[in-house]
């Protein structure tokens, strides 16, 4: 792990002094900085959304920016834009050690919620002992690990309710095994200036951001479905892996990719953008972290950059805890996606997904999970990941007051 991920760090120096040029700049570039009032009263510089930051290639087509209205009624500019899918500025993988000898350098990372573990060969021959369950067995009689080396074994496996035929399975994918064989772009609408919002939420049904190098920030991996079903889905050194629905995505922030760290002295670098709009810096610890006094949601104002946000140790299974700024509405509405409603989460206005997940057999996040990656009310993806029928996913689901899927999310 350690040597890929100075490679890494090397390799986005370069990219850094290329972005450095133009962050800040005086020519044409988007303004920095906007004015803002904090939830205290205070007024400070926020540092605000900017295309520049990203990762060349990182957006695909134009930037949309219009007038919106946030979902705390705020009224607000959002961006629409399609990212990549595919990190701009790193190759993914390596994932899954291929025998019970591999050592860390030639293998990915896992995490649980409760650690991070390099890979290796021999995390994999020990995971009977390692998780208390005699059950694990992922490794043949030569040693070589079972890996999932087809697309048909990744579709299999890479999903929270895995074919039982992939259980003991390290499982991974490639791009090429993606339904259309390439990476999964996906349209998002951030506002550009972002405005704190009265209590945290969660965002149920989004994802908690994107990076710069273009890619999705998802939520926690399904851990509980993944180790139940006796399988590792292994990230790469990068904290991402990929399944059929979002493509490649993180899960964990290990320092790769494009970094925006110009603005500030004793801050660590900012690498992607939360869906509220606010930055994501990478995480911090020890004394930083104790002075740097963060809110439940892991964020803090600081003079230079105003609101943001630092990322969990991946170790934690989940980049952010909460977001504290107003969502976009989205234009298109999304029938399943509270997050897209008034007051979402933590309580009052989204519906309670409980039920459903229930009803369906699966953990709340799971279905979260699922729905997050189903854009505009759509059922067909989500129930698609969840091995499900739409008509099954849908009649679960609690019911909008209006019974519409397409409409926006009431107030
Ligand atoms: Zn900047
Ligand atoms: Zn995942
Ligand atoms: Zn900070």
């Amino acid at each position: 792990m350690k040597s890929r991920v100075l490679a890494i760090a090397s390799a986005s120096l370069v990219v850094l002094a290329l972005l450095a040029a133009s962050c800040g700049g005086s020519s044409n570039s988007s303004s920095s900085s906007t004015s803002s009032t904090s939830a205290d009263g205070s007024s400070s510089a926020q540092h605000a959304f900017e295309t520049d930051h990203f990762a060349k290639g990182a957006i695909v087509g134009d930037v949309a920016t219009a007038d919106c209205t946030l979902s705390g009624g705020s009224a607000s500019t959002c961006a629409t834009f399609t990212i990549s899918g595919l990190p701009e500025t790193y190759s993914t993988g390596p994932f899954c050690p291929a025998t019970i000898t591999t050592p860390a350098d030639q293998a990915g990372i896992w995490f649980d919620g409760n650690g991070t573990y390099d890979l290796t060969g021999s995390f994999i021959k020990n995971l009977s002992t390692f998780y208390n369950d005699s059950q694990w067995h992922m490794y043949d009689d030569l040693g070589k690990v079972n890996v999932t080396d087809t697309q048909e074994a990744f579709l299999g496996a890479a999903r929270p309710n895995v074919d039982p035929k992939y259980q003991n399975y390290c499982v991974e994918g490639r791009v090429e095994w993606l339904t259309n064989g390439e990476p999964i772009t996906k349209t998002v609408v951030i506002p550009t200036t972002p405005v704190r919002a009265s209590r945290s939420t969660t965002a149920d049904g989004l994802d908690w951001g994107i990076t710069l190098d273009g890619i999705v920030i998802a939520k926690s991996a399904p851990v509980n479905a993944i180790l139940g079903a006796h399988t590792i889905a292994s990230f790469d050194d990068c904290g991402g892996h990929f399944n059929n629905v979002e493509g490649y995505h993180m899960h964990g922030v290990t320092g790769c990719g494009t970094l925006d760290d110009d603005h500030i002295t004793g801050e660590t670098a900012m690498f992607g953008y939360a869906m509220d709009g606010y930055p994501i810096h990478l995480p911090i610890s020890g004394d930083d972290l104790k002075a740097a006094d963060l809110d439940e949601c892991g964020g803090h104002s600081t003079p230079g950059l105003g609101y943001h946000y630092h990322a969990n140790d991946p170790s934690k299974n989940s980049v952010l805890t909460c977001l504290n700024g107003e969502l976009a509405m989205s234009t298109s509405g999304n029938g399943a996606g509270p997050g897209n409603g008034q007051g979402a989460p933590n309580g009052g206005g989204g519906p309670d997904l409980t039920a459903a997940a229930a009803k369906l057999g699966i953990t709340v996040h799971q279905l979260e999970d699922a729905l997050g990656q189903s854009p505009n009310g759509d059922f067909t993806t989500a129930a698609n990941i969840l091995g499900i029928s739409a008509a099954d996913l849908e009649a679960a689901m609690p019911k909008r007051p209006d019974g519409a899927n397409g409409a926006p999310a009431p107030n």
